[in-house]
């Protein structure tokens, strides 16, 4: 389980983003990767390396801006280190983006009934599976979706959800991996870890097992 770090607000958070994810870097991962979406723009872009943080700055350009962000240093648990098995994973209809810490333990049983579905995978990870779970559950609500596919997951987890149809707002939960929200003026934050948005504020709640925030 490694790094989270996570930006709604009205200020381009990518080195936010980047920075939180260097803070977390002494507990060890093997890629990493961001999502940001730009809302006035109307533009998302998603970024991910092997390696280090220094590697995915290589591919995070100055033209890589947004307001709103998703961020994720994986250590790999199901598939190799991989560009494909990274994070952020993104839902077959393309509008949900999910960052994850831990392990979905049933989620061989869960792909099978997603596959039924006509759901395709293109990466090795538990990961992919529960993103494309809550895709299979959204009607017009991602809380109502995130909320319905954990109920359905055996395992730890600590995510970060955006959809692009619901661009006021990220959604953060967990159970067994940690997790917190920080309050700013005209701007909220995520992270697994509190080193990770410190610098921004101290105003800050601490997820429970099973909690979910509305960012
Ligand atoms: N189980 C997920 C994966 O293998 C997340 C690993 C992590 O916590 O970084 O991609």
């Amino acid at each position: 389980m490694c790094g989270i770090v996570g930006y709604i607000g009205n200020k381009d958070c990518v080195s936010f983003l980047i920075d939180g994810l260097k803070r977390v870097e002494y507990r060890g991962y093997d890629s990493a990767g961001i999502v940001v979406c730009d809302e006035k723009l109307d533009k998302l872009q998603i970024k991910k390396s092997l390696g280090k943080i220094l590697d995915l700055e290589k591919v995070v350009d100055s033209s890589v801006k947004g307001n709103i962000g998703l961020a994720h240093t994986r250590w790999a648990t199901h598939g190799e280190p991989s560009v494909d098995n990274s994070h952020p994973h993104v839902s077959n209809n393309k509008k949900i983006y999910l960052v994850h810490n831990g392990i979905i333990e049933n989620y061989i049983t869960l792909k099978k009934q997603l596959e039924a579905k006509g759901y395709k995978f293109y990466s090795e990870t538990d990961t992919e599976i529960l993103v494309n779970l809550i895709e299979s559950f959204y009607t017009d609500s991602i809380e109502v979706a995130v909320n319905k596919a954990l109920l359905e997951v055996q395992g730890t987890y600590g995510i970060g959800v955006y959809h692009t149809d619901e661009k006021d707002k990220i959604i953060a939960a967990r159970l067994g991996s940690p997790l917190l929200v920080g309050i700013g003026k005209d701007e909220n934050y995520f992270a697994s870890d509190p080193s990770s948005i410190v610098k921004k504020t101290d105003d800050v709640v601490y997820l429970d097992d099973k909690e979910m925030a509305i960012i």
